[in-house]
C-alpha cells in the first residue's frame, strides 16, 4: 500500500451527556468525565442519533459529528448500506431504579412506530453492589397469564429479579422484559433506536403525576415464556487474557471483551471497530488512552497496536 492510501486516523469521540431523575455522579466519580450535574444517567459516548450525536475530538475530522462523517465519508464506515449508523453505545450511572421496559423488534417497530427500527441492545456490568440485581424476563408461562398478571398488578409476582455480578454480561432481545437497579453502572452496546415500551414505574409520580405506561404494546410484544436466567447472563468478568472474547454475535452486532496486560495486536478487518477504554490505560498505535475514552478504528485501518493494562469493550456490525 502507499503511503498516501494509508489507514484513515483513528476516531477519538467526545461524549453527549443526559441529565435523568434516576441519574448520579458516578461517571464523574468513577470515569472522570465532566458533566452537567448529580442526576447524569447517560454518556452517549458513540453516538449518531438526533437525541445525541457525538463529536470528533481531535484531527482531520475535529468538531465533525458521527451523523455527518457517515453521510460524508461513508468510507471511513466500510461503505455501509443503511441510512444511518447502526449503533449506539452508553454508559449507564443508575442511582435509582429505571422503569420496567421492553422493546419491540424492527417488525413491529415498522408498523407502529412509523418506519422506526425495533432495538436490541446488551448490557456490561461495569459496576454494582454485592447482592445486585436486574429485572431480566418475568414469570409468566402464557400469553393469558401475562395478560393477567399486567391486567391485576401483580408485578411482584411477574418481574424476574436476577442476580448479578460485576463483569457479567446480559443480551436483551426484543421482547425480553429488563430494568436497570439502582446501583449498577453499565456499558450499553445497541441498535440505534430509541424506541421503548414501558411496562411498570413502581407506581412512581414525577411531578405528582406517574409516567406514561405503553401496557397493551407490552403485552404485544413480550416474548412468552421469558428465556431462562441461565441463558441470559453470561459471566465474562475472567476470561482468557490478551485475546478478544466474543461475548455475542447477533442480527445487528458483536460485542468483545479484552483485558490485557500485554501488548496485543491484531488486523481491523471489520467495516468499523468501535472500542471503549472501561478500565486501566496505555495506548493504540502510540497514542495515550485511558479509562472513559471511546473511538472508532475506520474500515482499512490495518494493524491495530494496543499496549498497557487495561480492559475495553469493542464493538462492530453484523
Ligand atoms: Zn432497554
Amino acid at each position: 500500500m502507499l503511503k498516501e492510501e494509508k489507514a484513515a486516523e483513528i476516531l477519538f469521540l467526545a461524549p453527549v451527556f443526559k441529565q435523568m431523575l434516576w441519574g448520579g455522579s458516578q461517571l464523574r466519580d468513577k470515569f472522570g468525565y465532566e458533566i452537567p450535574g448529580d442526576d447524569t444517567g447517560e454518556c452517549w459516548a458513540v453516538s449518531a442519533h438526533p437525541n445525541g450525536d457525538c463529536t470528533v475530538k481531535e484531527g482531520k475530522y475535529q468538531g465533525e459529528t458521527l451523523s455527518g462523517l457517515w453521510e460524508k465519508h461513508p468510507e471511513l464506515f466500510g461503505g455501509p448500506g443503511t441510512d444511518r449508523f447502526p449503533l449506539l453505545v452508553k454508559i449507564i450511572d443508575a442511582k435509582d431504579d429505571l422503569s420496567i421496559q421492553v422493546h419491540p423488534n424492527d417488525g413491529y417497530a415498522k408498523i407502529h412506530e412509523n418506519g422506526s427500527l425495533g432495538k436490541t441492545e446488551c448490557w456490561y456490568i461495569l459496576d454494582c453492589p454485592e447482592d445486585a440485581s436486574l429485572v431480566i424476563g418475568h414469570n409468566a408461562g402464557s400469553k393469558e397469564e401475562l395478560e393477567e398478571m399486567v391486567h391485576q398488578g401483580k408485578w411482584e409476582e411477574l418481574i424476574r429479579q436476577v442476580p448479578v455480578k460485576k463483569g457479567d454480561f446480559i443480551q436483551i432481545d426484543p421482547g425480553t422484559v429488563h430494568a436497570i437497579k439502582g446501583g449498577l453502572m453499565i456499558l450499553e452496546t445497541q441498535q440505534n433506536s430509541d424506541i421503548t415500551y414501558r411496562v411498570y414505574d413502581y407506581g412512581r409520580l414525577t411531578g405528582g403525576k406517574p409516567r406514561q405506561l405503553h401496557v397493551e404494546q407490552s403485552i404485544d410484544v413480550i416474548t412468552v415464556p421469558a428465556p431462562t436466567p441461565k441463558d441470559s447472563v453470561k459471566p465474562a468478568a475472567a476470561l482468557p487474557k490478551n485475546v478478544m472474547n466474543e461475548l455475542i454475535s447477533c442480527d445487528y452486532y458483536r460485542v468483545w471483551k479484552l483485558d490485557m496486560d500485554e501488548p496485543v495486536s491484531f488486523g481491523q478487518e471489520y467495516p468499523f471497530l468501535i472500542m471503549s477504554v472501561i478500565e486501566g490505560e496505555g495506548s493504540v498505535n502510540g497514542k495515550g488512552i485511558k479509562k472513559g475514552d471511546h473511538f472508532i478504528l475506520p474500515s482499512g485501518f490495518g494493524q491495530v497496536e494496543l499496549q498497557g493494562k487495561m480492559q475495553l469493550v469493542a464493538s462492530t456490525v453484523n
